[in-house]
């Protein structure tokens, strides 16, 4: 095993195959309604990270039938988690997220997925996901250790309330799935490596990892187009991947190596090729060389004193 495959350890949590169905509320984000920022993160585009949802209009309740008469029979799926995808699903008063994630109690619905800022953790919402009995992850974008890059990228949120969020989701028993981005040109391989320490330290149980989209309409296409911003190449991704897989804990799954970008809105992603290029690359050197996941997490747990132990 090169990695932990998410798709494997979900199997062998639930004994089957499990797929996730995505439902879009009618939400935004407090960095982009002026509560925290305006204009959003420079790379997010105006679907707030959600391209394969059904529309809004739809309840929830509506959205998960239909998702799930769709991708039942397709897949022969039997369990189902419904993914709260698009921007974020705790921007609300906490009765109106109540309402909407009470909706996903339903036959054969096994966990929710909620995805959402660092900054929209509270209680009140975590209160609300213990009553519904399922199991729960909490999605939560991170995308740098860097603050100096969470800073110019406009987050609008520090490491700090990425700690903070995390600590609190555990405390209820709740799985954190941190989403990140390998390769912003801001950032060196030393941020990468940081990244996946804070993320094992932390015992995140997931994480996604994206390369950096040029999305039409945002502040990074501007920069991109007055030569401001410059990606880096699909071999430095490869780079940056694999060692960030190998400091990183053998324990933590991984759900994605590399995104999948809608050709729609979307002037540059993943260097211009197909994600199952860039994977066949990093899967590739990885055998290559002999890398695996977790081989150089040896950071934990009192390394120091370890030869007294
Ligand atoms: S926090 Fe998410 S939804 Fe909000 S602007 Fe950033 S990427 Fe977009």
């Amino acid at each position: 095993m090169l990695y932990k495959e998410y798709s494997k350890t979900l199997a062998d949590k639930y004994g089957e195959k499990v797929y996730k169905l995505p439902v879009n509320l009618d939400v935004t984000c407090p960095n982009r309604d002026g509560t925290v920022g305006l204009g959003g993160c420079a790379y997010c585009g105006s679907c707030g990270a959600g391209y394969e949802s059904l529309s809004n209009a739809l309840s929830a309740k509506e959205q998960l039938k239909l998702n799930m008469e769709y991708i039942g029979p397709k897949y022969n799926a039997k369990k189902f988690i419904a993914y709260f995808q698009n921007f974020s699903n705790t921007y609300m008063p906490p009765e109106d997220f109540r309402a909407a994630v009470m909706q996903a109690r339903m036959e054969n619905i096994v966990g929710i997925d909620v995805s959402t800022r660092p900054d929209c953790i509270a209680p009140e919402y975590l209160d609300i996901l213990k009553e519904t009995g399922l199991d729960i992850c909490i999605e939560l974008g991170l995308q740098t250790v860097n603050y100096r890059t969470l800073q110019s990228i406009n987050r609008g949120h520090s490491l700090a309330e990425f700690i903070d969020a995390v600590l609190l989701v555990k405390s209820y028993g709740f799985e954190v799935c941190a989403h990140v981005i390998l390769d912003f040109p801001q950032d060196d391989m030393d941020d990468v490596i940081e990244c996946a320490k804070i993320l094992s330290a932390l015992k995140i149980n997931t994480v996604k990892l994206h390369s950096l989209y040029i999305v039409k309409g945002t502040q990074f296409e501007k920069m991109y187009d007055d030569g401001s911003l410059k990606l880096l190449s699909a071999e430095n991704y490869v780079e940056r991947c694999t060692a960030f897989l190998r400091h990183l804990s053998p324990d933590i799954s991984i759900a994605r190596i590399i995104g999948r970008a809608p050709e729609k809105d979307t002037r540059i992603a993943n260097f211009g090729m197909s994600w199952w290029k860039i994977k066949d690359m990093i899967l590739e050197k990885m055998e290559a060389e002999n890398i695996r996941q977790g081989d150089m997490c040896n950071y934990l747990g009192g390394s120091a004193v370890r030869k007294f132990l």
